[in-house]
């Protein structure tokens, strides 16, 4: 007969449903928060949470997946990974340091500034980890006992906890030194983490999910030797007594490495099936029956409803091979990337809402698809809402298909080559040599979002609204062209997030209210849903960019989202292709593109800072990425004449591997994020044979620090050695949402300076 397999998540989200653990940060950080309040926040989140996944069914409720800000950032303070400009490695990890080592502290009262641990992508999720910095003569203790408070908090609830751990092999790879491979740490560390092994078994932790996600992006030597010694070394991590251990890779398969991973000294193995379903017939043959095989059935990335009778029928062939107690089912990975409770979206389409499923309903999925006995209700309510899905008429276009289809390279090719377009333009936009531009929003201040609360609280109507914006945008105009800038913005003022301003104007688009997603620290982000076939039912931001070029002679960039960031930071079907989808996506930007240049428009920005994002962990599926995204991009800009100017721009990223496709995106002038690496990024983009303008940014937007001119020039000439002064534009790193108005207008006019102070040298 079939039991009910056991089940557990290796992490759930922590921002609470609604962002209250945001709220606290930000309130503590802002000094109007004590300690103690904050510490009662969390305590309250971690308690709801675990409650939800015990409601839920689950056998074990996953502990130390919480954190104030990140988890790697917490592993390194338990292993006292604190690198000297925070403070004497020896002192106690107070919460003043630990948000110190997240965040930085700005120049006060003649202390110096410190710099944060530095923000990284987390596999290719949109989650951000901080990267531990490991000094040369790194010494590693058990410094903080933050996980073991966490077990004995789950313990005193009633809670039968699994401890998660990050694994000392991707911690370290992970990690950065100064010289080295930070994995020849791996001996120095392992008595740390034994110490915080041992005090987890002290405080009666059973089972400990060691997480080494790092297996699914690189199976190389050293990643497999580090693993063998950390198991097996007399003081590896299974020499402490008294735990069974859940060796875990999420993200992708284990694929080559299986061998390796089977003759560790685990306990269990915890897989990912969703993307690593290539493994399941070898672990199916090989995984030793007397050990636990817990498989990741439930998609955490995916906010698609699972089909549990798929699952079901793929862990029958294990259920007959194996002691069932011994067969374990969870998530894919850790349910953090998803939003919290599809219970929030009252709002939403309900036919749409059937066919999803976030974290809470993930929980109830998993009981589903682990239940001895169908539950017929539900296997009858999940196949109904699959079919619904299937048999809906938004997500099948064939008219849009046959377009797609049918675009053939000379629509994907501008008429005549980069460097004679750009001197056609540059004549007839009247551009002087090292032209001034901006990224396109301008400060969001008070004032602004104000306005936006107004209209939603229904105090002001659309009306009062779009004046009040009016007022902006003309106010924006003025202090430009009195700054002396050549391109002008509009300023973004009527968007709060660049992907769900568009999200809201497609079809077959869906934005929720509530579905945030925590991408570092206290920040959310809300992704946009792609639900089906994405057209564009009407002009979206024509009548805007008519009216602001009609308040100014100097050109105004029409400013739009490409397809790869939209497609890169929303939800994506999952039954079409990304590929189709992109290039639905890019039909529909093309067709903007193609209304702005007949409203007059001469200049317009393409914005693609997702383009790096999108790249597949696995290398061998980096070639194919790259060719439809460069696709999709052209798509959506070459359809213009050669005097419309493309702008395009990028940030957030490395461009070393990329360089190649941001050549071949053909653009005309493409803006860059530059100023912190010193041009070395510009460097990079060069290296891939760029023929387009190139504006490598002059101005570090993320603090409000203005650039003296001085610094300006001097980065300008760094930027001179690489690319020709007739290519060269002069502007910020990215967009100024986030500053305020003081040292906006301070930074732009010292970097307007430097433009024109260069130009008396040419
Ligand atoms: N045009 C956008 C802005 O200025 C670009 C934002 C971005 O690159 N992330 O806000
Ligand atoms: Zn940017």
């Amino acid at each position: 007969m079939n039991v009910n397999l056991t089940t557990h998540v290796g992490g759930y989200p922590r921002i609470g449903r609604k962002r209250e653990l945001k709220q606290a940060l930000e309130a503590f950080w802002a000094g109007r928060l004590d300690a103690a309040s904050l510490d009662e926040a969390a305590r309250s989140l971690r308690l709801r949470h675990w409650q939800e996944q015990k409601g839920a069914g689950l056998d074990f409720v996953a502990v130390n997946d919480f954190s104030l800000y990140d988890n790697m950032l917490d592993l390194a303070c338990v292993l006292g990974v604190v690198p000297e400009r925070f403070g004497k490695a020896n002192e106690p990890v107070t919460l003043d340091r630990y948000f110190r080592l997240a965040r930085g502290r700005a120049r006060k009262d003649g202390r110096p500034d410190v710099a944060p641990l530095e923000l990284t992508k987390w596999f290719d999720t949109n989650y951000h980890y901080l990267v531990p910095e490991l000094a040369q003569d790194q010494a590693f203790r058990f410094a903080w006992d933050k996980p073991v408070r966490e077990l004995r908090e789950a313990i005193e609830a009633g809670h039968r906890a699994k401890v998660v751990l990050i694994g000392p092999v991707t911690f370290l790879a992970l990690s950065k030194t100064p010289e080295g491979d930070p994995l020849d740490f791996l001996r120095k560390l392992l008595p740390a983490y034994r110490t915080l092994l041992e005090a987890l078994a002290r405080a009666g932790a059973e089972w400990i999910e060691i997480a080494e996600p790092i297996l699914a992006s690189r199976k190389d030597g050293k990643i497999l030797t580090a693993l063998q010694q950390a198991w097996n070394e007399t003081d590896g991590i299974a020499s402490v007594k008294g735990l069974k251990f859940l060796l875990s890779v999420a993200y992708g398969p284990i694929g080559s490495a299986l061998e390796t991973v089977a003759a560790l000294p685990v306990d269990g193995l915890h897989v990912d099936a969703t993307r690593g379903q290539g493994d399941l017939p070898w672990l199916l043959k090989n995984w030793p029956v007397d050990r636990v095989l817990s498989l990741g059935v439930v998609d955490g990335r995916s906010i698609w409803r699972t089909n549990p009778e798929t699952w079901r029928a793929v862990v029958t062939t294990f259920r007959e091979q194996r002691p069932q107690e011994n067969l374990w089912l969870g998530g894919s990975c850790s349910l953090l990337h998803l939003p919290h409770d599809l219970g929030e979206e009252t709002t939403l389409d309900t036919a749409l809402r059937s066919w999803l499923s976030f974290a809470k309903e993930k929980l109830a999925e998993l009981v589903i698809v682990a239940a001895g006995e169908a539950p017929v209700d539900a296997l009858a309510a999940a196949r109904a809402a699959i079919t619904s899905r299937k048999q809906h008429p938004g997500v099948h276009n064939t008219v849009l298909r046959n377009t797609v289809a049918a675009l053939d390279d000379k629509a994907i090719r501008r008429d005549t080559p980069v460097a004679e377009r750009v001197t056609l333009q540059r004549e007839r936009l009247g551009l002087p040599l090292f032209p001034t531009t901006t990224i396109g929003s301008f400060p969001q201040t008070a004032e602004i979002r104000a306005l936006r609360a107004r209209l939603r609280k229904g105090i002001d109507d659309e009306t009062a609204y779009q004046s009040g914006l009016d007022a902006a945008l003309r106010e924006v105009i003025r202090n430009q062209e009195k700054l002396g800038l050549d391109v002008l913005v509009h300023g973004e003022f009527e968007r709060t997030d660049m992907v769900e301003f568009f999200g809201e104007k497609l079809e077959g688009v869906a934005v929720t209210a509530n579905g945030w997603v925590q991408s570092y620290g206290s920040r959310c982000v809300k992704p946009p849903v792609i639900w089906g076939e994405v057209t564009r039912p009407e002009p979206m931001t024509v009548e805007a960019s008519r009216h602001a070029q009609s308040l100014t002679g100097k050109p105004m960039k029409g400013m739009l989202t490409g397809p790869i960031t939209i497609l890169q930071w929303s939800f994506v079907r999952d039954d079409l292709s990304r590929s189709a989808v992109a290039a639905q996506l890019a039909l529909a930007v093309r067709a903007e593109v193609a209304d702005l240049e007949a409203a007059g428009i001469r200049v317009i920005q393409v914005d693609e800072p997702g383009l790096r994002e999108g790249f597949p962990l696995d290398e061998s599926e980096r070639a194919a990425y790259l060719d439809w995204a460069v696709r999709a991009f052209r798509i959506a800009t070459s359809g213009v004449r050669d005097e419309t100017q493309i702008h395009t721009h990028m940030c957030y990223a490395e461009f070393t591997d990329v360089a190649g496709a941001i050549a071949a995106l053909d653009a005309d002038v493409i803006t860059l994020e530059a100023s912190r690496s010193r041009m070395k990024a510009l460097g990079a983009v060069i290296e891939g044979g760029i023929l387009s303008e190139v504006g490598p940014g002059v101005w570090d937007i993320h603090s409000p620090r203005v650039p003296e001119v001085a610094e300006i020039s001097d980065l300008l000439v760094r930027a001179l050695r690489v690319i020709p002064a007739d290519r060269l534009w002069v502007n910020p790193d990215c967009g100024l949402k986030t500053r305020g108005w003081e040292e906006t207008r301070a930074s732009l006019k010292n970097l307007v300076a430097a433009a024109k102070a260069l130009r008396e040298e040419y």
